[in-house]
């Protein structure tokens, strides 16, 4: 649990983020940050945040952290009996799925994804039936119901294992169709994708890296790999923001651009000072749909209860325990 000091704004945790949250601020998510720490205590819940959630939560009330796998992870792990996801819809439903008997709470039901959005369980039955035999491998940025239809999960850092470990020729890869191209540019295995986006990555262009490159000599670029081709391309290192995270750690005096969403960079910003970080910042609206203040009401009502089908639990959890396989 993180110490919490009467004194607020000089406290050890105002310590961790207080190059990017202005003392002003810091003043007014302290009643949240400690009405949280004793909600978790009470009801024996754990947090578990992406890192694309903002520093106050990612470094302030966050039991757990990492990406969609790091999360996935610990979310069948835990002991505890409330899982509260600060992180959007699918991987609050990824942690039911992983944890069945657990309560999981979303703190705003509307924090989707684009990619997630973009395709059914129906969907992948059509793809099933246009190229009977190829198996589907599905992002973990989609719905149970995808998932249950799926015959395995990847993320962005294990996706290529996952692929090649089919040992086939072609694979369905849904529904990140730039992720599925990134990676038949690596394997040589021939991608039937969808034409899922994820709204934050795609927005980053080879001309954008080009420019920041001429203002920064020397710079490192890492992107993640849901941006389009060109832009990974244009890149020096393409990885999940595990990934990303581990590469900073090795190269911490270099000035670094982080083509992905923006709290990522600034989460990393304050766990490696030293290190010079260039930041385009694309955000994601759905991440930045939690708050201190609806974790708080999430761990005060017991709401938003995240509940799934058994049977399509059991078929998605299936899927996602193939991954973790692997
Ligand atoms: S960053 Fe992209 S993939 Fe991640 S939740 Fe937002 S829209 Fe979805």
């Amino acid at each position: 649990m993180n110490q919490i000091t009467p004194q607020g704004g000089t406290d050890a945790l105002y310590e961790r983020v207080r190059h990017l949250v202005p003392a002003m601020e810091w003043e007014t998510f302290l009643a949240d940050i400690r009405a949280i720490e004793t909600l978790k205590r009470e009801r024996n819940a754990v947090i578990l945040a992406h890192n694309y959630q903002t520093p106050e939560i990612f470094h302030c009330v966050a039991d757990i952290r990492g990406d969609s796998l790091a999360l996935a992870r610990e979310a069948q792990e835990t002991d505890a009996d409330v899982i509260v996801m600060a992180g959007v819809h699918f991987m609050a439903e990824t942690a039911k799925m992983l944890n069945p008997h657990g309560t999981v709470l979303i703190p705003d039901r509307k924090a989707g994804c684009s990619l997630a959005d973009s395709i059914t369980g129906a969907d992948v039955r059509a793809l099933r039936a246009r190229h009977p035999g190829v198996p589907v491998v599905t992002y973990v940025n989609t719905s149970a119901e995808v998932k249950a239809e799926s015959d395995i999960c990847c993320t962005s850092g294990n996706a290529k294992r996952v692929v090649e470990s089919l040992g086939t020729d072609s694979v369905i890869m849904i529904p990140d169709e730039f992720l599925a191209r990134n990676i038949g540019a690596e394997t040589g295995i021939r991608m039937i994708t969808w034409p899922g986006h994820c709204e934050v990555h795609e927005r980053f262009t080879p001309e954008e890296i080009d420019r920041m490159r001429a203002d920064n000599p020397g710079l490192v670029v890492l992107a993640h790999p849901e941006c389009p081709p060109e832009v990974v391309a244009a890149s020096d290192f393409s990885g999940s923001t595990a990934m990303m995270a581990d590469f900073v750690r090795g190269h911490a005096s270099d000035p670094i651009l982080l083509v992905t969403e923006c709290s990522m960079s600034d989460n990393l910003a304050i766990q490696y000072p030293r290190t010079a970080f260039v930041r385009p910042c694309n955000m994601c609206p759905h991440m930045k749909r939690i708050t201190l203040s609806n974790i708080r009401h999430a761990l005060e009502t017991m709401t938003h209860e995240v509940t799934l089908d058994p049977e399509l639990a059991s078929r998605g959890r299936r899927a996602v325990e193939r991954m973790l396989a692997i």
